[in-house]
């Protein structure tokens, strides 16, 4: 690996926050891969949430900060977790359920909402989970595991439906 790509790659990380949907280390890598050598783009097609229209924001948004805030504290609740939360945000994302900025703020999709219980469990998880181990590391999944045990059959059912689902509903 050149210095450059390292550069590039080490600047990624710094900026991303770690989301429950895309932003592995892998795609970061493979960022960094292209802009050095300005490859076509090859990767699978990234299945995005989409953003949804304001009016749906605003409709959704109240009762997407109830859930969400019930969800944490229920979840945040369990032994091992128990985590220091600074700041819950409710937001019309792009391409994330939720994300964790390194100051310890979380932040969802509104679309959380929507989604069927158990999947919204999951996504406040992992996000509760990355206030202790800002990685995707074997750590960090077995955290996850404590209140989740079927996380990855839950993580690709939210991969493979729900993100395709939203997308189409929001065309409109
Ligand atoms: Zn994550």
């Amino acid at each position: 690996m050149t210095r450059r790509i390292w550069q590039i790659f080490c600047e990624r990380l710094q900026k991303s926050h770690y989301d429950t949907d895309f932003m592995t280390l892998a795609d970061i890598l493979r960022r960094a891969m292209r802009v050095r050598f300005k490859t076509r783009r090859v990767r699978r097609k990234r299945r995005a949430v989409s953003r949804g229209s304001a009016a749906h924001y605003r409709a959704h948004k109240k009762q997407a900060r109830e859930i969400v805030e019930r969800k944490v504290d229920e979840l945040n609740a369990l032994p091992h977790y128990q985590f220091t939360i600074k700041r819950i945000a409710i937001r019309n994302q792009k391409s994330r359920w939720g994300s964790c900025s390194a100051k310890g703020n979380l932040n969802f999709n509104y679309k959380v909402a929507l989604l069927p219980e158990h999947l919204c469990d999951y996504v406040v998880v992992h996000e509760l989970c990355h206030l202790r181990e800002f990685n995707h590391s074997r750590r960090f999944w077995d955290l996850v595991a404590i209140a989740v045990p079927d996380y990855r059959a839950r993580r690709a059912e939210l991969r493979s439906r729900y993100n395709v689902i939203h997308r189409g509903v929001e065309k409109k």
